[in-house]
């Protein structure tokens, strides 16, 4: 029973950590790099924090998250919380070096894994436990946050990752299932919230995303074992099960029958689906999560309001709430001093979504007499965003809406291979790198040169081609057989083609944390996609002048720039992706009257975008690859279709992969031994592959034994004449000294194995 009963109205989920000018990421780098010492990386933080909850409770929230902090990842926070972490990392003494030891490794220590947040671009430090593993609590940074929250006044609710999501999402190093382990961790979370009690806390919230995908009765055993329990501790604040990323459907009353005080409800992903389940929520708080925290559009108030009112009005009580965590939005607009001011108005940030929170609780529970004005104005500004022409560009509809079957369809994969093999006369094992070759000091120092206005755009496309000069040299004398431009003016594989279509706009501050200490700066993909000219028919063709190889074109896929943008909410995602696919499926076609020959459409985020239920996935598959095919089909049968993907777990995605139906598709395969093979083999794929056999992630060089061996163990599941040699990833952020290393050795190896 929690010690007394309290309620709130107005709350956010979590909020951004790395500071609103990316003051964290410099103060862990300076304390990586030796600069700072451990008591100004502190200092830094405690700024951080102490800002955001004072901006937090001044906005007018009357419960507000806490913890949400952290150096580095709220997994390994929570890992360090459980001690959870392995043996070889418990050996280094220092604390905070030890922790980010877990996160990035030392020379002598590997660093655990890590992997996307759902299907967000976040990366989460992936726990690792075994059954031997014994945890232990280790409450310091909660209780530390805690404390100094209440001194400054704050409502302070501490955020916990529940132990359900923490299980789900640790691996075990020796096979055991980690949902093993929740009777060890329950105890654990039952001092916690004693402790937290103790020093001040009314409520705590423990985050359990994992309950939105699709669990086992075991599982869902399990989470009504633990809540139960939970909620039955004495001494101990009231508790609120966050979920977020999608729907419940049957978890919800679950949850509220556990006796846990709230339970928060994404209803931006999950849609209307939980509504009616969470109409009948009786004496349970809702916290309903209707303002989008993965998302920058100003809410459209009315329809929010009318959602809220229905369930107020059948007797529930409720809180609002953004959708997740702020993690995933800019701080704020107000830096935003160079977006034009018509899109501006359209936008909320962490901040304005912070504002949203607090008056459409005050319309809830006060009337909306007392926020007229914001009302007013966010009515407004969704009006005028809908009315803005380049919302529907008539010539890209129309273009859409008269393509058939035909136009998406290339001939029999076998028609095409003998066309390219005549056209290109590739020996067997062709050997090629994805793209980029390393962004050296020389390319970041044009970069920032002509963003000053110190160089022109002539001086700076001079310098590209130089850069582009010595890559294709590099790589003829390496004897690489497929070549590439390198990719030296590209900041970034999006945003680069988001600078240039209409319907992007990029922001000046809109970092959002990816993982550690890296951000991405997503583009806003706010109206209808158009390409007002080529995009990199310039660059590829100048490098395809300076050599007899074939240079291959690089082009990043719809559904990869869809991924990592923020996209517009007025229409399905299937709809933007079309459009997309349009933009590039008419570079693809230019490319290809300019001379190129080969063409690869990157689409490295397929995966991340797969929904979180099994019952979603055919449906978001069957658009991404229809997306896709728009995008590679516009090109005659002779030129070959590569494409990229990377970072993924293969298993759910491979007959999608098989369904792009690109000539050629190299896959990240170097950590898994050639797995992903074996599943391409089960389901008859037959097409180029091209199976990373090196890790690009270390700047470690292979050897030719080993990249020998890698190409050996891929011709037992691919024949030699669909088998392709190259790294696993594209290059960019290594040395040229260790690229051109082991690119000869891949050479070398490639040129073995087909003697044989
Ligand atoms: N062509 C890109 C590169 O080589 C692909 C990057 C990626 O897979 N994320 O950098
Ligand atoms: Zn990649």
């Amino acid at each position: 029973m929690p010690n007394a009963e309290t309620t709130f109205t107005a709350t956010v989920l979590g909020a951004p950590r790395i500071g609103p000018r990316r003051e964290l990421k410099r103060a862990v780098e300076s304390y990586w790099a030796g600069r700072v010492d451990a008591a100004e990386l502190h200092r830094v933080s405690a700024a951080l924090r102490t800002a955001q909850l004072t901006s937090m409770r001044d906005a007018g929230l009357d419960s507000v998250p806490v913890g949400t902090f952290s150096y580095y990842d709220h997994m390994l926070d929570t890992a360090v919380l459980l001690g959870a972490l392995p043996q070889r990392v418990l050996d280094i003494d220092d604390r905070l070096d030890r922790y980010f030891a877990a996160a990035r490794g030392t020379e002598t220590v590997a660093p655990l894994e890590m992997t996307k947040w759902f299907d967000t671009n976040y990366h989460y430090i992936v726990p690792e436990i075994a059954a031997g593993t014994r945890f232990a609590l280790h409450p310091e940074k909660p209780l530390a946050e805690l404390r100094e929250a209440l001194d400054l006044g704050v409502p302070a609710r501490p955020v916990i990752v529940g132990p359900v999501t923490f299980l789900k999402l640790a691996k075990t190093t020796d096979d055991s299932d980690p949902l093993d382990r929740v009777g060890d961790l329950i105890p654990l979370y039952g001092q916690l919230l004693a402790q937290l009690a103790e020093a001040g806390a009314q409520w705590v919230q423990l985050d359990e995303p994992s309950l939105v995908t699709d669990l086992s009765p075991a599982e869902l055993a399990a989470v009504e074992t633990v809540y139960r329990i939970l909620a039955a501790t004495t001494a101990r604040p009231s508790i609120l099960v966050a979920t977020y990323f999608g729907r419940l459907g049957a978890t919800l009353p679950l949850l509220a029958g556990t006796g846990v005080e709230a339970v928060a409800v994404d209803f931006v992903a999950g849609g209307d689906a939980d509504l009616r389940a969470a109409r009948s929520l009786t004496g349970t708080l809702l916290v309903a999560g209707i303002v989008d925290g993965r998302n920058v559009w100003r809410i459209d108030p009315d329809p929010a309001l009318a959602r809220l009112t229905e369930l107020r009005d059948a007797g529930v009580r409720v809180a609002v709430s953004s959708s997740c965590s702020l993690l995933h939005v800019p701080y704020s607009l107000t830096s935003e001093t160079g977006l034009e001011d018509r899109l501006k108005s359209w936008l909320a940030f962490g901040d304005e979504k912070i504002d949203e929170v607090r008056w459409l609780a005050t319309a809830l529970h006060e009337g909306q007499d007392g926020v007229a004005q914001q009302l007013e104005v966010a009515r407004t500004a969704v009006r005028d965003r809908h009315a803005d022409a380049r919302l529907r560009v008539a010539d890209v509809r129309d273009r859409l809406a008269a393509l058939d079957a035909g136009d998406t369809g290339r001939a029999p994969a076998e028609e095409r291979r003998t066309l390219q093999q005549d056209r290109l006369g590739l020996p067997l094992l062709p050997t090629t790198t994805i793209g980029s070759y390393p962004q050296t000091g020389r390319i970041r120092l044009a970069r920032a040169a002509r963003a000053r206005g110190e160089i022109d755009a002539a001086e700076y496309a001079r310098r590209m081609r130089a850069e582009i000069a010595e890559v294709v040299a590099l790589q003829e004398e390496i004897g690489l057989d497929v070549l590439v431009h390198g990719e030296p003016e590209r900041n970034d594989m999006v945003q680069y083609f988001a600078e240039q279509l209409d319907g992007f706009a990029a922001t000046a501050w809109g970092w959002v944390q990816s993982y550690g200490s890296r951000c991405v700066r997503p583009p806003i993909l706010f109206g209808d996609v158009v390409r007002p000219a080529p995009m990199t028919v310039d660059w590829i063709s100048y490098a395809q002048s300076l050599t007899p190889k074939p240079v291959k074109g690089m082009l990043t896929g719809p559904v990869t720039i869809l991924a990592w943008s923020f996209v517009r909410d007025d229409q399905p995602p299937a709809d933007t992706a079309r459009q997309i696919a349009l933009a590039i499926r008419d570079e693809t076609v230019d490319l290809e009257a300019s001379g190129t020959a080969i063409i690869q459409v990157d689409e490295p985020a397929l995966r991340e975008l797969l929904p979180l239920r099994h019952a979603d996935q055919p449906d978001y598959l069957a658009w991404a690859v229809a997306a896709f095919r728009l995008a590679t089909s516009g090109v005659a049968d002779a030129t070959q279709v590569h494409t990229h993907l990377c970072y993924s777990e293969f298993g759910e995605i491979i007959g999608a992969i098989a369904e792009l139906d690109a000539d050629v598709t190299s896959i990240e395969a170097a950590r898994s031994h050639m797995e992903v093979l074996d599943d391409l083999n089960a389901i008859g794929f037959d097409l180029g592959v091209g199976p990373g056999v090196y890790d690009i992630h270390s700047p470690r060089v292979p050897s030719v034994d080993e990249i020998t061996a890698s190409l050996r163990q891929a011709l037992k599941a691919v024949p030699a004449q669909r088998l392709w040699v190259n790294p696993d990833c594209g290059l960019k952020t290594r040395g040229t000294a260790e690229v051109s290393a082991s690119l000869r050795n891949l050479v070398a190896a490639a040129a073995a194995v087909r003697q044989f």
